[in-house]
């Protein structure tokens, strides 16, 4: 009894359960509801409309595919289609809900021992507390696997941080952030949970986004940052394990970038059935067909693959180059996807009031973070050849 939905063209959502469509549905009136009428007006001024926060809660949403830790439905196919939901409304958004729930639930939830898991995992579920993920540095981003710059050293109960960190999505409200610093004595990654209020951590907004505008990035600094032992996370040996985490979220990363395209072309198709050029709608204009044609064709190929990806990943079959492929065709395509949705729209697909020029903007984010397009292909590379193209 799905209302008809006009991206999803092989009717994939026919395929979830019942409960499944409930959740997806639900996502989709909440994100129609409360973002839609704001997700401009935030974006424009680059502020984080904290007032949905509560609201998002009630929803139920977080840590969905976490065993023991989600409300019912535990899947990663459900987290992968709430990803798509939020995204096809608002990308800012939907990266707003995954680095909480993806990379900051998820490095804990990887990672963290029981204790931990008991202490943050309940309170992130409910959006208590929000949670950042602070990996990348201002000289450092594809390279962090061998280069991080952000140092850890054991004095005693403790641990100092010392470092700085670019791009941290939530880290200017989030109250735990966790950092991935190298070790001065092993040279190994090690994980944390730094606390909001650190006296030794400092998060300052990043100004003058041209896309997730939505997104408080922040750039980090920390000097002397004490934190516990207890607050390191304890099953995280290397960046092997921060490579577990990203698997899993990247894999979401995908299904965003099928929303931000779904989001895009929906809202195109509905301009050019209602616009009308020499008497008659665009929309039965020959070559703006083919470019919807070439939209839905991209937009179908993207659901099918994720909705593969998903159940590998729920079969617990995932490997880092299946959720690199996903990543890096569907980043591509939604690119493709977007444009196309731009140009059948002329000058008001420029204009943020019509929607599609914030898609457009938000592309070129997914495309870059979790892994750029040269990254994942260089780790599909290395599986399909036996060859790293990494090192010199
Ligand atoms: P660089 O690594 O400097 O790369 C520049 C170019 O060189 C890219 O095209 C890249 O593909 C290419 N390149 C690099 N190495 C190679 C190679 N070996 N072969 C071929 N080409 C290569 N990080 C976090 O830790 N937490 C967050 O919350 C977070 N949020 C983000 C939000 C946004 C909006 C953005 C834009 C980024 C975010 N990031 C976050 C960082 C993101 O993951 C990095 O931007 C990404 O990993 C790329 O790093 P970089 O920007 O430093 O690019």
């Amino acid at each position: 009894n799905l209302p008809p939905i006009d991206g999803d063209f092989y009717n994939l959502s026919l395929k979830l359960t019942e409960r499944q469509r409930e959740i997806q549905l639900k996502v989709r009136h909440f994100m129609e509801k409360e973002v839609k009428p704001i997700a401009n007006e935030y974006w424009n001024k680059a502020e984080f409309p904290f007032e949905i926060i509560p609201k998002m809660a009630e929803l139920d949403i977080c840590g969905i595919a976490y065993e023991g830790i989600g409300p019912d439905e535990q899947s990663f196919l459900m987290e992968g289609i709430i990803a798509m939901e939020l995204a096809r409304v608002d990308v800012s958004i939907s990266t707003f809900f995954g680095v909480h729930s993806g990379l900051a639930m998820g490095s804990i939830y990887v990672c963290g021992s029981e204790e931990q898991k008991q202490e943050w995992l309940p309170k992130m579920q409910r959006m208590e507390k929000i949670g950042a993920f602070g990996l990348t540095e201002p000289d450092v981003g594809s390279a962090v696997a061998g280069g991080l710059g952000t140092t850890c050293r054991q004095e005693g109960d403790e641990w100092v941080l010392n470092g700085q960190k670019k791009w941290i999505g939530n880290a200017t409200f989030a109250d735990v952030i966790i950092i991935w610093a190298r070790d001065e004595e092993s040279d190994r990654v090690k994980g944390f949970l730094v606390r909001k209020g650190n006296p030794g951590f400092k998060a300052e907004k990043m100004e003058n986004k041209m896309a997730l505008r939505t997104v408080q990035n922040a750039l980090i600094t920390m000097k002397d940052c004490r934190v516990p032992e207890s607050d390191r996370l304890q099953k995280c040996e290397s960046f092997k394990d921060t490579a577990q985490v990203l698997k899993m979220t990247r894999a979401a990363v995908a299904w965003q970038a099928v929303g931000c395209a779904r989001g895009a072309y929906e809202s195109a198709l509905k301009y050019t059935k209602k616009r009308e050029q020499f008497g008659r709608p665009i929309a039965s204009f020959q070559l703006i067909q083919n470019h919807l044609v070439e939209m839905v064709s991209n937009l179908t190929a993207m659901q099918t693959l994720c909705f593969r990806l998903s159940e590998l990943q729920d079969e617990d079959l995932l490997t880092d180059e299946h959720a690199s492929l996903a990543k890096v065709f569907c980043s591509m395509r939604t690119r493709d996807v977007v444009s196309r949705a731009r140009e059948v729209m002329g000058g008001n697909g420029i204009l943020l009031e019509h929607d599609v020029a914030r898609f457009v903007a938000d592309a070129e984010a997914i495309y870059s973070y979790e892994g750029t397009k040269e990254i994942n292909s260089l780790i599909v590379g290395r599986a399909i050849t036996g060859y790293s193209a990494f090192v010199s």
